[in-house]
């Protein structure tokens, strides 16, 4: 993976808080099929980028370009459409429901808006996508239970499950072992590496030496600028990397 057309492209992007500068400056390349680990100390600017790039809020300068269309600004279910999906938050779970119940509604979402002339002919056939979805996840053998009686990685899982429902090209993940004991953590990367083998994914993560082993490009933000940019033994070896995180 790693060697595809530019699928995602960020020009000059920067954003402000009010008089604070979170991020200024960041120029990068996204690689259709490959793995970007966007990596930084706590601060660096990691979830405002990735939440720029999944529509959440448009940056203060500069753009955004997916599939060479420049998105800036566009809210957040244009993104969608568009096929760039980021793992939902639990907060968009339904925890009485049932794991498969919540996929089979995130599944219902996306037809509806997209065929809406044809819900009946389209729903057919939702459960057993959702079976299919759960079963990418590893969630199979729990997609009766509620969503609120899964683990901690469980639902992590689950709520990726739920962006896989969008079919999406780009799919964006920030930080999706955080709190996790070190088995749920393994098998989040593991989950990761095999969605990369079929999509374009962009990780955000604190810890380094968790994607070094699975990415396939790595971006350095610090201070909410990009301090490097290359290959997991590029990035190893670079020095000035190597002092940002010193102190972790
Ligand atoms: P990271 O994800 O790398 O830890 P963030 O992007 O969350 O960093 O934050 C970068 C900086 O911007 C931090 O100093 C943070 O306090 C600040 N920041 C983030 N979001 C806001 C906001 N909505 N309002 C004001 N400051 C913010
Ligand atoms: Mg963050």
């Amino acid at each position: 993976a790693g060697g595809g057309e530019v699928i995602l492209r960020t020009e000059n992007l920067g954003k402000r808080f009010g008089g604070f500068t979170a991020l200024k400056g960041v120029s990068a390349e996204f690689r259709a099929g490959a793995l970007t680990a966007i990596i930084g100390p706590n601060g660096a600017g990691k979830s405002t980028y990735f939440n720029i790039l999944s529509g959440a809020f448009p940056p203060s300068e500069g753009r955004v370009l997916f599939e060479g269309r420049d998105i800036t600004g566009l809210p957040q279910h244009r993104f969608a459409h568009m096929g760039i999906a980021k793992s939902f938050q639990i907060t968009n779970v339904f925890p009485e429901l049932s794991a498969l119940e919540n996929v089979r509604i995130a599944l219902q979402a996306r037809v509806s808006r997209y065929d809406i002339w044809r819900p009946r002919a389209r729903m057919t056939g939702l459960v057993e996508q959702a079976g299919e979805i759960l079963a990418t996840v590893g969630l199979w053998a729990r997609r009766d239970r509620a969503a609120s009686a899964l683990a901690h990685g469980e639902q992590r899982a689950l709520e990726i499950g739920m962006a896989l429902a969008a079919q999406p090209r780009l799919l964006l993940l920030d930080e999706p072992t955080a709190g996790m004991s070190p088995e749920e953590t393994r098998a989040m990367m593991e989950l990761i590496l095999r969605l990369a083998r079929e999509r374009t994914v962009i990780l955000v993560e604190h810890k380094m030496k968790l994607v070094m082993g699975i990415s396939d490009r790595v971006l350095v933000l610090h201070h909410g600028e990009l301090l490097a940019e290359g290959t997991p033994d590029e990035i190893r070896r670079d020095e000035t990397v190597r002092r940002v995180y010193l102190g972790q």
